[in-house]
């Protein structure tokens, strides 16, 4: 993929994302970039869009080790909500524009991929917006056409019922690091 790229796309930074469904408090999502050891986050409680008009409120939260991206299950003892996790998302970015307050990077998912700004607007407050290139798909709702696990094909609510699912017996031990 790396030959593909060279030539037209300004690789600053080539680094991992996920972008994981969370049934907390509130049903949202979270996505996490890499950045060295640690994957920068936001909570999206909306989700990403692909389409290039919809801005999506994006709150960052403290940053996780990198093992939390590879989280697919069940958090015990939460509060609130069911405490399923399922990898929405996952695959590889790279930050071309890495300013305070201003990311953009270009996603390789099995969902997203193209361009997405993260801009800051104001104390806790990121907006998430699709960059208008050739993967926007003006018009679609991807969360709700593609609601399941990329990893197990599992929806959270059947992790939340402690469903096998497809194709795996659950959490997974996949190295982050590694693909
Ligand atoms: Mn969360």
């Amino acid at each position: 993929m790396w030959e593909q790229l060279r030539g037209y796309c300004r690789l600053v930074s080539a680094t991992r994302f996920v972008v994981q469904l969370h049934d907390a408090t509130t049903l949202h999502f979270d996505l996490r970039i890499q950045a060295g050891e640690v994957l920068r986050s936001w909570a999206v409680p909306k989700g990403p869009s692909l389409d290039p008009t919809v801005r999506r409120l994006a709150v960052p939260v403290e940053d996780h080790e990198l093992s939390a991206g590879e989280f697919e299950g069940v958090h015990e003892g939460q509060l609130r909500g069911s405490g399923a996790v399922i990898i929405w998302d996952q695959g590889s970015a790279e930050v071309t524009r890495n300013d305070p307050g201003h990311l953009v990077v270009t996603l390789h998912g099995s969902k997203l991929t193209g361009g997405f700004a993260l801009t800051r607007t104001g104390e806790r407050r990121w907006i998430l917006v699709k960059t208008r290139d050739a993967a926007a798909r003006p018009g679609s709702d991807i969360v709700a056409e593609r609601p399941a696990s990329m990893r197990t094909g599992r929806t959270w609510e059947e992790v939340a019922a402690g469903h096998a699912g497809r194709g795996s017996s659950g959490h997974s031990d996949h190295d982050w690091n590694r693909t």
